[in-house]
């Protein structure tokens, strides 16, 4: 099976709920076409940030990429080199994920096999989801609201966010109190710092602070509540507290990531397929965790593509012990869905439909057409 076309899909969907930033986003699709008449689809998480540069990159690739077999890991492999004196790590590796992850699902297609099959089977029959929201510009009775929401429909655990660009451990302990009220004391919950993405990030010291503010909640872990560009920050705080320290979302190949499991930076990792060059690189940092004794929970926060990408991969590892599902209210994230998700009980089972298990039908196209201007800016 052989490689005619390589393209970039941009969609705009409307996005979030009463009281959330925004109400708008956009996604970058990658579409594989073969001379089988198979097409792969893939996403690329740069989509969300700078979909405008996606095309490019990937009309870069493109080059190295028809006519060829399709071969993920050699694909990968050649392409990553194209790039290497000017990209060996962040943006082109992003596109190139997305480039990735529709080769596999191009091979999946041909073989009528789900992902999983490809990558040596299932390890788990299933795993369990937890309902992630929570987002800073929610109200105290939105958030509240939405995690009772997520206990009725049976999560196993709820995310929320801290607001990452005010330091305010009273008012966050307020809302994390609010939502370990609404979860019960069984559900698991979670806080994530969206990464620290902020122009005045905290300090260890600050961080310690709203741990101990957070700490009657009992908190499952705390995401990035360091700015993640340096592993040894994290190895420090992780020594300094008893809560489980998670991050990784952001990084860009499995060589980076082994550099933070080396450095002890991660009680819980969370790598995506659809930021750190593929499925190849995401299972390759999987393993490494799994070397360092570290869990895995997939980060899962995207379109069709990325959720089954980061479930197919998710249960290929023993190491994976939960994966994330954005109530976010994003139409793209269901109705590119090849097949509803099975869930049962707060668990889901591997997706079954070949390949990732999604759809980019022209009449999605047309329903959610790109609109200039609309990538997601922090800050
Ligand atoms: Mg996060």
């Amino acid at each position: 099976m052989k490689i005619t076309d390589v393209r970039t899909v941009l969609l705009t969907a409307p996005y979030g709920i009463e009281g959330t930033h925004t109400r708008r986003r956009s996604a970058a699709f990658v579409e594989v076409e073969t001379d089988e008449g198979v097409i792969g689809i893939g996403e690329t998480y740069a989509g969300v940030y700078v979909p405008e540069l996606v095309p490019g990159i990937v009309e870069l690739y493109k080059q190295v990429l028809v006519g060829r077999d399709v071969n993920p890991t050699r694909l990968y492999r050649d392409c990553y080199w194209v790039t290497g004196y000017c990209g060996r790590t962040g943006l082109t590796v992003m596109v190139l994920a997305g480039i990735e992850c529709a080769l596999w699902d191009a091979l999946g297609k041909h073989r009528d096999a789900p992902l999983h099959e490809l990558l040596g089977g299932a390890v788990h029959d299933r795993l369990p989801l937890y309902a992630s929201g929570g987002v800073p510009t929610l109200s105290r009775d939105q958030l509240a609201a939405q995690a009772a929401q997520a206990r009725t429909d049976g999560y196993r655990g709820f995310k929320m966010r801290a607001n990452p660009v005010a330091y305010q451990p009273g008012i966050e302990a307020e809302r994390v109190a609010l939502v370990r009220e609404a979860l019960g004391p069984d559900m698991l919950l979670a806080v994530d710092a969206v990464q620290s993405l902020n122009t005045r990030p905290w300090s260890i010291k600050q961080v310690l602070r709203l741990l101990d503010a957070l700490a009657p909640y009992d908190l499952a872990w705390a995401e990035e509540f360091l700015p993640p560009l340096d592993p040894e920050p994290y190895a420090e705080l992780r020594g300094r507290t008893s809560t489980p320290i998670s991050g990784g979302e952001g990084i860009t190949t499995a060589a980076v990531f082994e550099q933070w499991l080396r450095a002890g930076a991660f009680d819980i990792a969370q790598p995506d397929p659809t930021i750190i060059g593929g499925i190849g690189e995401a299972r390759r940092a999987c393993e490494a965790a799994a070397a360092h004794h570290v869990q895995v929970a997939m980060h899962v926060w995207g379109s069709a593509p990325t959720i089954t990408a980061n479930y197919h991969l998710g249960f290929t590892q023993s190491n994976c012990v939960m994966l994330e599902r954005p109530v976010m209210g994003n139409p793209l994230e269901t109705e590119m869905l090849a097949e509803p998700l099975d869930v049962q009980d707060g668990h889901v089972s591997p997706p079954r439909a070949p390949g990732l298990g999604a759809v980019l039908t022209d009449e999605i196209k047309a329903r959610f057409p790109y609109e200039p201007g609309s990538a997601s800016m922090f800050g």
